[in-house]
């Protein structure tokens, strides 16, 4: 296997070499993690709203453990179907206006399992230049064309799904947020077009599902679109800081789903007492607005204070701040001469992101408070400066 070795060598040349950190929690610090026996400000956890560590979701999920045991033991579709599951699943569909909701193992498994079990061969698939890998992934399961338009083109897309029009089944997918950028998806126009040809439309609320709308419930109940978006997919490792994801739609769907989704099908359930934690964690969601209002606070104080600092970070409402710096170097360097300053903040490099556009990301939480965010703003200028200027 000398192959690898050489690829290795080359990928690290090339700056694009991954290797996995020890981080720890640290107790009462949701905003901090632990590397390399230092407590870092992180400024790279997808935990939004401070829920990870939460004493109450803890505390259900001991007693599930108690009562449920350690493992489901089965794939919901033998014998792993808990009530656990079924309570759920009907809050979610409350929760998100639907018919109905199915929960899957992660955010990977739910868009693989639901674009390979709507699309395939000789069907379409449009899908944002930009998507998360995952989707990307379904696609190829699927073996249906993959349309891929250029980020938040609509006329792009426009053009595709004319070109593919006579397609037995076409599907758009997108971010709603996108993980990498913290941009938005043009929904309303989205919702158009899947209307004028004929498409379904499904949206991965992964980053906006417990952030954006009333109760949390994501930005297509934000811009009133709820209704028109065919499929909602979230995840529940992010927003709600647990593990696991969901997909609503209609009854139809989550049957066809339920027969049709293979990651589903052919995995074994959520031990129980992770899902009976994500149900109080979907309550604690829906009834404490202050997380939502501190982290839109966070994130206008954040980009802010960046901009005041020279970087070009756009006006997203989003809680995901990319500075984008080109080179995979140069973002392993800030990356490195942050973690020296305190903060921890990951360097993304391709093939997660275009080749030429390797960046620092910056992700907040409920959890950080105003002076962390502005010591941290002059802390990113400074060490941008020291690194040859990364402002533009
Ligand atoms: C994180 C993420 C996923 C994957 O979710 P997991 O639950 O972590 O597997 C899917 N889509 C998007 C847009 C994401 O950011």
């Amino acid at each position: 296997m000398n192959w690898m070795e050489d690829e290795l060598e080359a990928m690290d040349r090339a700056s694009i070499l991954r290797s996995m950190r020890a981080s720890s929690p640290v107790p009462e610090r949701p905003g901090y993690t632990i590397r390399g026996n230092r407590p870092l400000l992180n400024l790279s956890s997808n935990d939004y709203l401070g829920l990870s560590q939460h004493p109450a979701i803890i505390a259900v999920m001991q007693e599930a453990l108690l009562t449920e045991g350690c493992g489901s033991g089965a794939s919901r579709l033998v014998t792993g179907n808990r009530a656990v599951y079924e309570r759920l699943e009907e809050a979610l569909s409350e929760w998100q206006n639907s018919e109905a909701a199915l929960v899957f193992a992660n955010g990977y498994m739910a868009n693989t399992g639901v674009i390979s079990a709507i699309a395939g061969r000789g069907d379409v698939v449009f899908s944002d230049q930009l998507n998360h890998a995952s989707i990307v992934d379904g696609i190829q399961m699927s073996r249906a064309e993959h349309a891929r338009y250029r980020h938040n083109d609509m006329a792009h897309l426009r053009k595709l799904l004319s070109k593919f029009r006579d397609r037995r089944r076409k599907l758009i997918v997108t971010d709603a947020v996108f993980s990498m950028d913290g941009d938005l998806a043009p929904l309303q126009e989205l919702v158009l077009l899947k209307e004028e040809y004929g498409a379904i439309l499904m949206v991965d609320e992964a980053h906006s599902g417990g952030i954006y709308g009333e109760k949390g419930k994501g930005l297509c109940h934000a811009l009133g679109l709820q209704d028109e978006v065919d499929i909602h997919v979230g995840t529940f490792s992010k927003a709600f800081g647990l593990y696991g994801a969901y997909v609503c739609g209609n009854r139809t769907l989550i049957r066809w789903l339920t027969n049709k989704a293979r990651p589903l099908i052919y995995s074994t359930a959520l031990p129980p007492s992770l899902v009976a934690g994500i149900s109080k964690a979907l309550d604690m969601l829906q009834s404490e607005n202050w997380r939502r209002e501190q982290l839109h606070e966070a994130n206008k104080l954040f980009r802010a204070s960046l901009h005041a600092a020279g970087f070009a970070v756009g006006g997203s409402s989003s809680p995901i701040v990319p500075i984008i710096v080109g080179e995979n170097d140069k973002a392993v360097r800030f990356s490195a001469a942050l973690e020296e300053k305190g903060i921890a903040a990951v360097a993304i490099r391709p093939p997660t992101v275009l080749e030429g556009t390797a960046r620092i990301r910056f992700s907040l939480t409920a959890a950080h408070t105003k002076k962390e965010l502005i010591d941290a703003a002059v802390c990113i200028r400074n060490v941008g400066i020291r690194l040859g200027d990364l402002r533009q």
